[in-house]
């Protein structure tokens, strides 16, 4: 099927509309397919900016065979490839979000950006607005992946996100913990990222705010509960038939504005449309995820100035 094609049986779980549609989005997310990995080619200056786009969609997808472990530089040199680098960021101490810019060169809008993510949603400057969605997604067959930052899946063709006339293809999904976006100084216990791709490569990234619940029966729940993959690089043996739609939640309108990847390099600029409602997941998801990933959450970034928008 062709990005653009619809599915026979295809339904759509939420139609959100709104006045006006957004502009597309030039940029990238935490992405999209392994078909995109840099690998470890080394590349020359004529690459160098295409590299940045390529190591953002590697960082959060699945197959990272150079990026998921300590393995010995190809070469034998001991001088890491700026993937290589780029790759060894995280969320504490010196390879934490603070020094992300200083891990690589690529990485330098972690710290120069002005329209970094995620941000507080809540604040004051919120304005009525404008831009609807619709999500048509569709039971789609899913295999988790340990990135080394987060629990991941990666999806074929046919799951697709329109806005303002745009079509974005869901890419991947993955989680976060605790939640990177906060409404009013808030967080959550966790964050669901659905990235979404268009055919010219502009990023929109759907979240949603998960809360922890004493009882489970989320559909999230069948993803987190049980059988994550344990050890970076790996992916769990199960396929799973999921429909990402049953992981919005069906009213209470969304924020949207634009930032960045939450994730080095940070690339500006990407399509952000938050969730005003959060879903729960069961206490026990939570705590499988935070087993294997104590906290995976950019800190809030300044808002800059930019506005944040919300449906009503
Ligand atoms: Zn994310």
């Amino acid at each position: 099927m062709t990005p653009t094609g619809r599915p026979p049986g295809r339904t759509r779980h939420t139609r959100h509309t709104g006045h006006h549609a957004p502009d597309s989005i030039p940029h990238p997310g935490h992405t999209p397919g392994s078909v995109l990995h840099p690998g470890t080619t080394r590349r020359g200056l004529a690459a160098a900016a295409g590299a940045v786009l390529l190591t953002a969609l590697a960082a959060c997808s699945p197959g990272r065979r150079t990026h998921g472990g300590p393995a010995a530089p190809a070469g034998g040199t001991g001088t890491p490839s700026p993937e290589e680098r780029a790759a060894h960021w995280g969320y504490e101490g010196g390879a934490g979000p603070a020094h992300w810019d200083e891990l690589a060169p690529e990485n330098r809008t972690c710290a120069t950006g002005r329209r970094q993510s995620p941000i507080d949603l809540g604040a004051a400057g919120t304005l009525p607005t404008s831009g609807g969605f619709t999500a048509g997604y569709r039971p789609s067959k899913i295999r988790l992946s340990n990135t080394g930052h987060t629990v991941q899946a990666d999806l074929a063709a046919g799951c697709e996100l329109i806005v303002g006339g745009t079509r974005y293809s869901l890419k991947q999904f993955h989680f976060h913990l605790p939640s990177e976006h906060t409404v009013k100084g808030r967080g959550t216990a966790m964050e669901l990222h659905l990235v979404h791709r268009s055919s010219r490569g502009d990023l929109a990234v759907l979240g949603v705010l998960l809360t922890a619940a004493a009882r489970g029966g989320s559909p999230l729940d069948r993803i987190l509960g049980e059988g994550l993959p344990t050890t970076p690089g790996s992916s769990s043996p199960r396929v799973l038939t999921v429909d990402p739609g049953t992981f919005l939640p069906r009213a209470g309108g969304f924020y949207r504005y634009r930032g960045s990847l939450t994730t080095p390099p940070c690339s500006e600029d990407v399509l952000w449309i938050v969730h005003r409602t959060p879903m729960p997941v069961s206490e026990r998801s939570v705590e499988a995820f935070r087993a294997l990933f104590p906290h995976n959450n950019r800190p809030v970034q300044p808002r800059n100035g930019r506005t944040v928008s919300h449906s009503r």
